[in-house]
């Protein structure tokens, strides 16, 4: 064995070693990195484990008219989740959640979040009456509206939701100039406002053309106070009036496919306070009509104009009745439910 060649041994040994040593730097780098992706992704998967966790599905069982929107909605989220429906010919769902009723029949709807999926049956169904609301989610709901108005009454009824967290419609005239600073704090206080009359008239029920002149004055009139269009609309009478006989025979049926057709939705009611009567009604006998109904989805008709002191006096106990009794305060805006009357006309 010569010098050169115990040298190069050498060298040899000290290489190989060498990349041992790299071979086994590289594997334990390699095997850290995965052991720290896999930390990760598991402290991931309990993140997402913890989030669907304080997720839940108020409204897993929904029967519904053909023709509305209702928003579906998953509670206690912090991340998206994703809607589908099952059957898109049935009903159709956005990714917010906005859900469309088509054509009867039923269909199913998942929210996914995250790994989980919560999963809804929706009926499409068309209401056995006319009276009903098409609408059946096991949530208990009242309507509070108020026709006529805003007059100085408005002020009080504002102050009585306003103490009772609730929340009320109001469909208004342009009767009263003195109204508008009202009918911004309408809007201020989460309630909604619709157009019922500019005049509020009987003979707008001569034609399509009186009817739409005057809904068209109270709309631009109602956005030229509070700056927001409308697309709420109660008739004058409500949609059953017979009164616009007088005027017109069949007026209301077509104005009510009218207004369909034109984007509006219109409100009757289906629980009646009865102060539309001409004499001032006691306070009792206001609580009495308006409470004890057995709907799911109550729309209480009332009226806020100046005369109708006692329903300034009734409300309170309306209010307390409702609440003594489960029911959700909201707006006809918004919502899926429509109260419809009997067109007599
Ligand atoms: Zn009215």
């Amino acid at each position: 064995m010569n010098l050169k060649s115990s040298k190069v041994k050498m060298t040899i040994v000290i290489v190989v070693i060498a990349l041992i040593a790299g071979m086994f730097g590289v594997f334990a780098y390699q095997s850290n990195q995965k052991r720290k992706a896999e930390i990760a992704a598991k402290k991931e998967a309990e993140r997402e484990k913890k989030l669907e966790a304080q997720a839940s599905m108020p409204v897993t069982n929904l029967t519904i008219a053909p023709g509305r929107e209702y928003t579906m909605k998953l509670d206690g989220t912090k991340a998206k989740v994703k809607w589908s429906t099952d059957d898109k010919n049935i009903a159709s769902i956005n990714d917010k959640g906005v859900l469309t009723s088509k054509a009867e029949g039923s269909t199913k709807v998942t929210a996914q979040y995250f790994k989980k999926k919560f999963v809804a049956n929706v009926t499409v169904k068309q209401p056995k009456s006319v009276m009903a609301t098409g609408v059946d989610d096991g949530i208990k709901e009242v309507f509070l509206t108020f026709d006529d108005g805003p007059s100085v009454n408005t002020a009080k009824i504002l102050d009585i939701l306003k103490q009772n967290g609730a929340v009320g419609t109001f469909f208004v005239t342009a009767q009263n100039p003195k109204s508008k600073d009202l009918m911004k704090r309408i809007l201020k206080e989460g309630s909604a406002i619709g157009a019922h009359s500019y005049t509020h008239e009987y003979s707008i029920y001569k034609s399509e053309q009186t009817y739409f002149d005057d809904l068209n004055k109270i709309e631009d009139y109602i956005k030229s106070v509070t700056g927001k269009k409308t697309k709420l609309v109660r008739f004058p009478g409500g949609s059953s009036n017979t009164i616009s006989r007088h005027y017109a025979t069949g007026i209301m049926k077509t104005l009510a496919a009218d207004l369909e057709k034109k984007g509006y939705k219109y409100y009757d009611w289906n629980v009646s306070s009865g102060d539309a009567a001409g004499k001032l009604q006691p306070v009792e006998t206001l609580v009495r009509n308006a409470t004890g109904t057995k709907q799911e989805k109550a729309v209480i008709l009332m009226h806020d104009t100046q005369v109708k002191t006692t329903t300034v006096e009734a409300l309170p106990q309306i209010i307390k009745w409702y609440k003594d009794n489960g029911y959700k305060f909201s707006t006809l805006e918004n919502t899926a439910v429509q109260s419809h009357q009997p067109i007599n006309n």
